[in-house]
């Protein structure tokens, strides 16, 4: 078995040591004779799993007991329609950033439930920036203002964060737990787990309780904040699995020195990795810099009919998943938590190469 570098948007990398103890505790969980798998969701012991990863995600991201953390599943897109039926009624003004993809389908959705206003979009740009924020028209009666802190299709990131009378709602999904966040600031934070959290299945959603409470009488009782938090986040069953492995990787990020030190990290790799992408002539990616993101790094060749070429050779080199996403074309390469320095080593160390022999 040889694990190759893997630069997936997601489902993403995970910690090689997180999938060897998932692998030893497999068969048999803490000599208890089952796997994490196989057990009732009420049991001790997935209790006790459950409990000790809310506790360390408490840690890592300093979350206060203000807040509710939700272990829920739907992924981030059940959330683009769980925040407004949760934070507001039909009627209601709710103001949204545009900054690619990901904010225009939470848009989309949020227009089915109350009365979107874009204050302010980069769409111009064709997302290649983030708007000043001088420049965003707010509502005085916003029941709430989301944005997307990090744009996976696009590349963009938000390294300040917007001030606002109105709770701030964030659509963390790709950039939750690279670096450390005042999530004080925050009304409501949620992520799809399948980039920096764990697999696939489970979704993460921070909550000032006192926000909570306020659902629609229409709001289906599996998306209700107030439900969910009643119940320990086990109203139904929820994904165990993806939780215990989401635990692990919790413990993993507090091994490494928590959120810090993967800052650390992310930004060398980061700076390697475009700094490498401006300088070669041959490659380029089109964010403004102060915008680009830490974790998905989009950029094209000079040439698009090499892209095929290039993908392939990559794949060969033990590179995977380089492709973009289908809207965008080009490449991408989502460096997460668990993308080890040594594999953008690698990819730079690829793309030299290939400048070379096709530039
Ligand atoms: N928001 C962002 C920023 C994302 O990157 C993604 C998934 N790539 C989603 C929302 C949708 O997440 P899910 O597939 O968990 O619904």
């Amino acid at each position: 078995m040889s694990r190759r570098f893997n630069f997936c948007a997601g489902p993403a990398a995970l910690p090689e040591a997180v999938l060897s103890q998932a692998q030893q505790d497999l068969l048999d969980w803490q000599g208890r004779g089952l796997s994490v798998m196989e057990m009732s969701h009420r049991s001790d012991e997935m209790v006790g799993i459950a409990n000790a990863a809310e506790a360390d995600l408490r840690e890592l991201l300093g979350i206060s007991d203000d807040y509710a953390v939700l272990f829920v599943q739907g992924g981030a897109s059940s959330q683009f329609s769980a925040v407004p039926l949760n934070l507001c009624a039909q009627g209601d003004v709710v103001d949204y950033v545009n900054t690619g993809q990901w904010s225009k389908k939470a848009i989309k959705e949020a227009k089915r439930f109350a009365q979107v206003n874009v204050v302010a979009s980069s769409e111009d740009s064709n997302f290649s920036t983030i708007p000043a924020f001088d420049s965003w028209q707010l509502s005085d009666n916003a029941k709430y203002l989301h944005y997307t802190p990090n744009e996976t299709i696009g590349g963009v990131e938000f390294f300040w964060t917007p001030d606002s009378n109105a709770p701030l709602v964030a659509d963390m999904s790709s950039t939750i737990l690279s670096r450390p966040i005042d999530v004080n600031k925050f009304g409501v934070i949620y992520a799809g787990a399948q980039k920096n959290i764990g697999p696939a299945g489970l979704t993460i959603v921070i909550v000032r309780k006192e926000l909570m409470g306020q659902s629609r009488d229409i709001t289906p009782t599996m998306l209700d904040y107030q439900t969910a938090a009643d119940n320990d986040s086990m109203y139904n069953t929820p994904p165990t699995f993806s939780w215990y492995l989401a635990g692990l990787v919790f413990k993993w990020l507090k091994e490494q020195g928590g959120l810090t030190a993967m800052e650390t990290l992310n930004r060398r790799k980061a700076d390697k990795l475009y700094g490498y992408i401006d300088d070669s002539g041959f490659y380029s990616n089109p964010v403004e810099k102060p915008s680009r993101s830490l974790m998905n790094v989009p950029f094209v060749l000079a040439d698009s009919s090499l892209d095929k070429t290039f993908l392939s050779g990559a794949d060969e080199a033990g590179l995977l998943n380089l492709k973009g996403h289908r809207s965008v074309g080009g490449m991408r390469a989502s460096i997460y938590n668990a993308v080890p320095e040594a594999a953008v080593d690698a990819l730079i160390d690829y793309m030299k190469d290939f400048a070379q022999r096709h530039g």
